[in-house]
């Protein structure tokens, strides 16, 4: 008999089925299958192979991938141990397959020339051209697949045998759930039920249908799932009362007339919108979104004036001590007197410190700067009613949720982020907050110029460097990820350091993850105060802060970064009045894949294009933060192949909210798609 909408089967431990005892059951959960429903999504390994064709123009060097080519010519040398080369073509490249050991009548078979043909396999580059070395040869035609039996990858430690039985046999006794999608939504699908596109999904002789109606609904379903977890949670924020901040304009206008520059229109309207939050009966829960050096920091400040002059008290937190003291510095410039602020550091004595705790208890400070780690110290404020949080995209959905329950009712929150991210993502990774963006940057703002330049001309390099130092400015030097190990990391900065030094005596400090917080704050106040004229590090320097004088970034193996790093770390100069520049440095002649995205660097000084085409050519997963961001990754849905899907979600969300649906329809999907405690908090 099957479950009928019985969800709770595919919640059900391992254990439930036959053959799954405790080994395999402790195998599958090192694989993180903690129940039935997670077994779901381990697919037929030829499926996972297949669902995603590339183009060879969007290939990227040490993945694999799945191509059609039309084979061309074959080369098959008489010279032993040279191996037998096909040359192949799509539309929009070039392409060798390259097989060892493999006679020419198999490959003739297998490649015949001038036939589409499917393949698989890693991708490499030999003399400036794409090559796949032995790939596994998908098919000619779909109807072809050898074999009907389905085989999974996720065969270590259990044999195929077993693992196609357990499927089979949850298959046979999947439920079959009442359909949440409305009949609008469900015929966009074809009406496929969720139990029969699974059924589907498993089906070896649908392996090529990704983009069939079964596969477009089950990637549908978990981007509405992620994406209503997060306007669930926004609503349920929202809804929390709390006492309005009642201010006047008058401090702000102080303000703006004071700053040697006018606010921006972006900043203007996010302010506005900050100051609406603050001013209603429901708590804030806002994003304040904008790219490097768009000008967050006095946006924030201004609204934490205002909040004081409600008689509240406001907390700024930063990812670092430096960064903590460079905002408070910018708040005691702009600050009136009579507000009273405090810079809660590690390094204060302890007696300053006991008294900074006080005299939050007794509200005698209005508003305090410091690191996140003061979330969990015991901090007691007695009227405390506005957080900042500067620079924390890597904080996920529930750590958020966590930050805003913390503060309590009263307490109304603000994240700052400088990391665009593309347009699709935007539910899945800030769904949870009202979001204000900064796109327009101060118009004072010279665009930096970006070049690229080969390892070999460093010579040219080191030239250009002398004449920025001349001129009084101040470079940065970031090395490259050599390989993904810290160790040699550190010894090619320790390298470019020495090499540096001897050209520059005594003008080149060094960064490294090897050296403590404290001397780091050390090295980079010193930079910070001129005393260098040159900071080698690896990798990042510290977001946010603000180097007046540095207005060169020579960015070594820039091939080893995304271009939304890429961009970040551009945004480190620039942001004085003076012409700033960035040099990307390479090992090698570039590919046409790396040209075309070094271009867009060179083209666009939009972070938020430069994640969208960013995510095009490398995938979402490696996007700048999102690896810490708690952003889940999807099962089936690409955001790039569905972007369509994303957007029918976005609305499906709205509507939602603005008719008010009743979300107990989606029951099932919520608790199947998302397993966390929260989701007991929504329904
Ligand atoms: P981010 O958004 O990256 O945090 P900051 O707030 O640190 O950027 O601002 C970068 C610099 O730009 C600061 O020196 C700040 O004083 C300056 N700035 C901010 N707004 C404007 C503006 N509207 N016009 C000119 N300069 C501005
Ligand atoms: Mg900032």
């Amino acid at each position: 008999m099957k479950n009928k909408n019985n969800y709770n089967y595919l919640l059900a431990d391992l254990t439930k089925l036959n053959g799954v005892g405790k080994k395999t059951m402790q195998i599958l959960k090192k694989k993180k299958v903690n129940n039935i429903f997670d077994l779901l999504w381990r697919l037929p390994k030829s499926f996972t192979d297949r669902t995603l064709v590339s183009k060879i123009s969007d290939l990227q060097i040490g993945k694999s991938h799945t191509i059609k080519v039309i084979p061309l010519k074959y080369q098959f040398p008489r010279v032993r141990n040279l191996p037998n080369r096909v040359n192949c073509i799509d539309e929009t490249g070039k392409i060798n397959c390259v097989f060892f050991n493999s006679h020419e009548g198999y490959i003739r078979k297998i490649l015949p020339l001038n036939q589409e043909v499917t393949i698989n396999g890693k991708i490499s580059a030999f003399k400036g051209v794409y090559q796949v070395t032995n790939p596994t040869y998908i098919s000619q035609d779909s109807s072809l697949v050898e074999s009907i039996d389905n085989k999974y990858s996720l065969t270590e430690g259990i044999t195929e045998k077993t693992y196609n039985k357990i499927i089979k046999q949850i298959l046979l006794n999947l439920p079959i759930l009442n359909e949440w999608h409305d009949k609008d939504t469900l015929k966009l699908f074809n009406n496929e039920s969720w139990n029969g596109s699974i059924i589907k999904l498993h089906d070896p002789t649908n392996i090529d249908n990704y983009k069939s109606n079964f596969y477009k609904r089950l990637a549908y379903d978990e981007i509405l799932a992620s994406f209503l977890v997060n306007s669930e949670i926004r609503k349920k924020i929202k809804k929390i009362k709390k006492t309005s901040k009642n201010f006047t304009k008058k401090a702000q206008n102080q303000i703006t007339s004071k700053l040697k520059f006018n606010l921006t229109n972006d900043q203007k309207k996010s302010l506005e919108e900050i100051n609406d939050d603050l001013n209603s009966k429901s708590k804030m829960f806002r994003l304040l979104q904008g790219d490097v050096g768009s000008g967050k920091t006095i946006v924030s400040l201004i609204s934490a004036l205002n909040v004081i002059n409600s008689g509240f008290q406001v907390a700024l937190m930063a990812p670092t001590e430096i960064l903590a003291r460079q905002h408070f510095e910018s708040a005691k410039k702009i600050f009136p007197k009579n507000i009273s602020i405090e810079l809660l550091s590690s390094k204060s004595k302890n007696s300053n410190k006991k008294k900074i705790l006080k005299d939050l208890e007794n509200k005698n400070i209005d508003m305090i700067f410091a690191t996140h780690s003061i979330f969990q110290k015991k901090i007691i404020f007695k009227k405390l009613g506005y957080i900042i949080i500067d620079e924390q995209h890597k904080f996920g959905v529930r750590q958020r949720k966590l930050l805003s329950d913390k503060g309590g009712d009263n307490c109304d929150v603000l994240l700052m982020s400088a990391t665009p991210i593309p347009r699709t993502l935007t539910m899945s990774v800030y769904g949870d907050m009202d979001v204000s963006i900064i796109k327009e940057k101060p118009n004072n703002r010279k665009e930096v110029k970006t070049y690229s330049k080969l390892e070999g001309k460093i010579d040219d390099v080191i030239k250009f460097v002398k004449k920025e130092i001349k001129e009084g400015n101040q470079i940065f030097w970031v090395c490259p990820l050599i390989e993904e190990s810290k160790k040699l990391d550190h010894q090619s900065s320790v390298n470019k350091y020495k090499f540096l030094s001897k050209l520059f005596p005594n003008d080149v400090a060094l960064l490294h993850g090897k050296i403590d917080n404290e001397e780091k704050e050390k090295i980079l106040n010193k930079f910070l105060n001129k005393e260098y004229s040159i900071l080698v590090s690896t990798t990042i320097i510290e977001v946010g802060i603000d180097f007046p004088n540095a207005n060169v970034i020579i960015i070594e193996n820039a091939n080893k970064f995304g271009l939304s790093q890429l961009h970040q770390l551009r945004g480190r100069v620039g942001r004085g009045s003076k012409q700033a520049s960035c040099i990307l440095m390479f090992k090698s002649n570039l590919s046409a894949n790396a040209k075309k995205r070094i271009n867009i660097l060179k083209n666009s000084n939009d972070g938020f294009e430069i994640s969208e085409e960013d995510m095009k050519l490398r995938g979402f997963g490696d996007l700048l933060g999102f690896k810490q961001s708690g952003m889940k990754y999807f099962k089936l849905a690409d955001p790039i192949q569905n972007e369509d899907l994303f957007l029918l979600a976005e609305k499906q969300i709205k509507k939602i909210e603005i008719e008010n649906i009743n979300i107990n329809k989606y029951k099932a999907l919520l608790k199947l798609y998302d397993q966390a405690d929260i989701i007991n908090d929504i329904i």
